[in-house]
This record gives structure tokens, C-alpha cells and sequence, in this order.
């Protein structure tokens, strides 16, 4: 029985609109409601009568107020639970697709030991009211190169290790046993970055300021890292190494790698949109080594998970337990965490840092709830992806976001467009898909992705 007083039918009146879309499979179409992120698959020679059936419109109308209140939540509610933490300025790297301008790498400013643990203290302060008890936020000790400013870092995750879980990403140059005995007996959680199956390929971008590629060195650390279930590496998908991603996966497999991540490089400064490469070079590379990862993990038992797909993955299955904050509008920056630079300045995320416009105030001058509300914040915590074009009519648009602001700020000088890598995103969005029509998506997931979370719709028809 149809509930009139809320939806009559879909795509009239104010009926919501069931959109479907071509994900590219044999049997299935998806139907997506946009606004509330509510889709089904159903058989193509169904799809004519979707838009009647009465049966997912009377199922979806009992559903779609809370679909639509968990959205908005997830949008709009969330407080901010991380801090992407700079202890310094400077990296002895030269990356030519980072997105810190160079003059401050090379000649930025350290952080003192004193001001990094007077920073958490005031952070312990913050998050300690505006958290629940029972949540540990976060700090990801991040850069630049982090490890530059290593006693300091250390100090701090020791003397705060009761009131954060910490995160260190670094470039891996600087860890040596010592260091690496630091942090696992810690379980702090190390993210590092490798862009190639082999040397001359990782080396082309990520060098050091003599020109030196530092892959050996990384693959050293990953080498001791074996086991250590709390660590990730990143490669940042550039037109070097964008048709070798299989080749990575195989690598990162071998090496026993738990979680990677191939991220398109972001193009947040001249150099990095230089090594874009293009959307369908990106996707059908990619989508190639999601392939790839599923088979070894067939052969072996053993996953390698993809961790940007699978956040896509689970932005479908159970929005809310999504764990990266870049694939939703507004993106996780400035409202689920924010980036603190060596000197405390305040920005929405590290991609902003040394961009004044996106500067909300001071660690150690201002108020943190006030630097939250602050026009340089809201200019990244108010973009909606219903003001973006053509983004407010696109069927997936809460499994993408538009991101990301700090690129579409810099491609086109508004925030109200969109970042770089639309067809990218259309096309890992219909692989998800194709991987829910085959009902084939664990392989694809952390173990335990799910725990916690709840079904909350599940209408199968023949
Ligand atoms: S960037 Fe492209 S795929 Fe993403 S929401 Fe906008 S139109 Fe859709
Ligand atoms: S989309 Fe861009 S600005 Fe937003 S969190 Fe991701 S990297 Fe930061």
C-alpha cells in the first residue's frame, strides 16, 4: 500500500527521482535517488517498469525520511575527529607533483618540541568537549616530511598516547630500525608512498633535492614492515605511471602489503596537474588492477585492499561507514578534521596549507570552535554539490563528491566546480556496482568492514 501523504510515484510532484544508470553489466541497471543515496539493481527487462512498481515505491517511501535524515547527518553533523598535523615544514624530498609550495619545504619552519605538545594539549582540550568520551580522535602526524621534526614527534605520541590514536605519513626515507621500533611496538599506523614497480619508474617523480629517486629505500621499509598489519602505502597515479598499476598491485602483493592506495595525483598545484593523466587512461588502468588484486587474492587468500575503491564500495553499501572523507560534498575538510601547519595556522585540510585565503587562525591564538566557523572554513565546509554544475544532476553524486575543492579552487578559481576526475569517478562507481550485481564484494573489503553497521533496506524481487 502506497503511502500518499508522502510519494504518489517517483519523478513527479514531489516524488523522488529514480534515476537508472548504465553500470555496464550483462543483466543488471542500477536505479539511483540521488538526493538520498537509495539505489537497486534491477534486471534490464524490468527497468521499464521500475518507475510503478509498487512494491520498492511502497518499501522505499517507508524508508526514504530516514534515508534522507542519515545523509544530511552525514553531511552536515559530523564534528571534526582528526587533525592532519604538520610538525614541520620542510621534506627532504622534491616531489614534482606535491602540492606544498617548494619555497617552504626547502626553507619552512620546524616546529618546537614545546609548541608541537602545547598544540595537543590544546587539542586534548578541544576534542575532549566536543567528543563523546568513549571516541579517541586522532592526529596523523603529516607533511612535508614529519619525520624531519623526529624527537619532537616522538615526545608527543608518548606523552599523549592516552588521548590520541596517531598516524604518521612519511616518505619512509628517514625510518630506520630505530624509528620503525618506535612506532609498531606503538601501533601507530604508518602510511608511505611508492609510485612504481620498479625504479626508474618510482624514482621519475618522488626524488630527493639532488635529483636521487629514494624507491629502494622505501621498498627497504616495507620489507621490515612485513606483518605489520597497521601501515598503507600510497601510490599517486601520475601520467608515468599510469598503465603500470597492475604492475604495483602485483608488487604491493608480493611485498605482502596490507592496504594501498592508487590515488590520482591532485592537481592543488601546477605540478601536479602537469602529471595528470587523463580520466580514461586513469580509470581503465585502475580498473585493471582492481581485477588484478581480486585474482591474487583468489590465488593466495591473501587481500590486498585498495583502500579509495573500497571507501567508494562502502560509500554505496553503508554510506555512513564510509572512512575517507574526500568521496562526499561537503568533503570531510575543515568539518571532520582539519590540518594544522608548523607555525599553527588552521586551514580545512593539508591541501590548502600556504594558500592564505584558506587560513582560519592559529592554533596557539585562536579558538578552535571559532576558527571552525570562520569564512575561510565555510568556504570549503558550505560547498554543496547541489550548487555545482553539472554535478547537482548527476545520479552519483553522493558517491562522489565533485572533489576536490582545494583543485577546483586551483583549475578554475571557484569552488563551485568540479575537481578533476569526473569520468574517473563515474567509472569506479559502475565497477562497484557491477561487483553488487555479482554479489561479489568482500574480496574487495577490510575484514570486518561491517561491523556495527545495519541493514536497513533489502527488497529482493525475481
Ligand atoms: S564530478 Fe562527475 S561523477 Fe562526480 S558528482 Fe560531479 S558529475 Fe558526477
Ligand atoms: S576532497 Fe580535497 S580538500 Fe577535501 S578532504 Fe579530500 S583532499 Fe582535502
Amino acid at each position: 500500500m502506497i503511502d500518499m501523504k508522502t510519494q504518489a510515484y517517483f519523478n513527479t510532484g514531489e516524488g523522488d527521482s529514480l534515476q537508472p544508470i548504465d553500470i555496464g553489466h550483462r543483466d543488471y541497471v542500477c536505479v539511483v535517488s540521488a538526493d538520498t543515496a537509495f539505489w537497486a539493481l534491477v534486471r534490464k527487462d524490468r527497468v521499464s517498469g521500475t518507475q510503478n512498481e509498487s512494491s520498492l515505491l511502497s518499501e522505499y517511501c517507508k524508508k526514504a525520511k530516514s534515508f534522507a535524515d542519515e545523509m544530511h547527518a552525514l553531511r552536515f553533523k559530523l564534528r571534526p575527529s582528526a587533525v592532519y598535523f604538520n610538525p614541520t615544514d620542510r621534506c627532504n624530498l622534491n616531489c614534482s607533483y606535491c602540492y606544498i609550495p617548494e619555497d617552504l619545504r626547502k626553507s619552512g619552519t620546524h616546529m618546537s618540541a614545546a609548541k608541537l605538545l602545547k598544540a595537543l594539549e590544546t587539542l586534548k582540550g578541544y576534542f575532549k568537549s566536543s567528543l563523546p568520551r568513549e571516541q579517541k580522535p586522532q592526529i596523523i602526524f603529516h607533511g612535508a616530511e614529519p619525520l624531519l621534526n623526529k624527537e619532537a614527534v616522538f615526545t608527543a605520541i608518548d606523552r599523549y598516547k592516552k588521548d590520541f590514536r596517531f598516524g604518521v605519513q612519511t616518505n619512509g626515507t628517514l625510518l630506520d630500525g630505530d624509528a620503525l621500533e618506535f612506532l609498531t611496538s606503538r601501533d601507530i599506523s604508518i602510511g608511505l608512498s611508492l609510485d612504481g614497480h620498479t625504479d626508474s619508474i618510482a624514482d621519475r617523480l618522488r626524488r630527493n633535492w639532488r635529483g636521487e629517486g629514494v624507491s629502494r629505500k622505501v621498498k627497504e621499509v616495507i620489507s621490515r614492515l612485513k606483518g605489520y598489519q597497521n601501515y598503507s602505502v600510497i601510490c599517486t597515479v601520475t601520467r608515468e605511471n599510469v598503465s603500470s598499476q597492475v604492475k604495483i598491485v602485483e608488487l604491493f602483493h608480493h611485498m605482502e602489503v596490507p592496504i594501498c592506495m592508487l590515488n590520482p595525483v591532485r592537481c592543488t598545484l601546477p605540478g601536479g596537474y602537469r602529471q595528470k593523466p587523463s580520466d580514461e587512461d586513469a580509470a581503465a588502468h585502475y580498473m585493471s588492477a582492481l581485477d588484478r588484486a581480486y585474482q591474487l587474492y583468489k590465488k593466495t587468500g591473501r587481500k590486498l585492499v585498495v583502500a579509495n575503491f573500497a571507501n567508494i564500495l562502502i560509500s554505496i553499501l553503508a554510506p555512513t561507514a564510509r572512512r575517507l572523507m574526500c568521496d562526499i560534498s561537503p568533503c570531510g575538510a575543515g568539518r571532520c578534521f582539519f590540518a594544522v601547519s608548523s607555525k599553527g595556522d588552521m586551514f580545512p585540510c593539508s591541501e590548502f596549507i600556504g594558500v592564505k585565503k584558506f587560513r582560519g587562525g592559529n592554533i596557539f591564538r585562536d579558538d578552535i570552535r571559532a576558527v571552525l566557523k570562520t569564512a575561510a572554513f565555510r568556504s570549503v565546509t558550505e560547498r554543496r554539490i547541489e550548487d555545482i554544475a553539472p554535478c547537482s544532476r548527476c545520479a552519483i553524486r553522493h558517491f562522489c563528491g565533485a572533489p576536490c575543492p582545494a583543485e577546483a579552487w586551483t583549475i578554475n578559481g571557484r569552488m563551485d566546480s568540479r575537481g578533476a576526475f569526473c569520468r574517473f569517478y563515474e567509472e569506479q562507481v559502475r565497477y562497484a556496482f557491477r561487483l553488487i550485481a555479482d554479489n561479489n564484494t568482500d574480496a574487495y573489503l577490510w575484514d570486518g568492514w561491517d561491523k556495527g553497521t545495519l541493514t536497513t533496506f533489502n527488497l529482493t524481487g525475481k
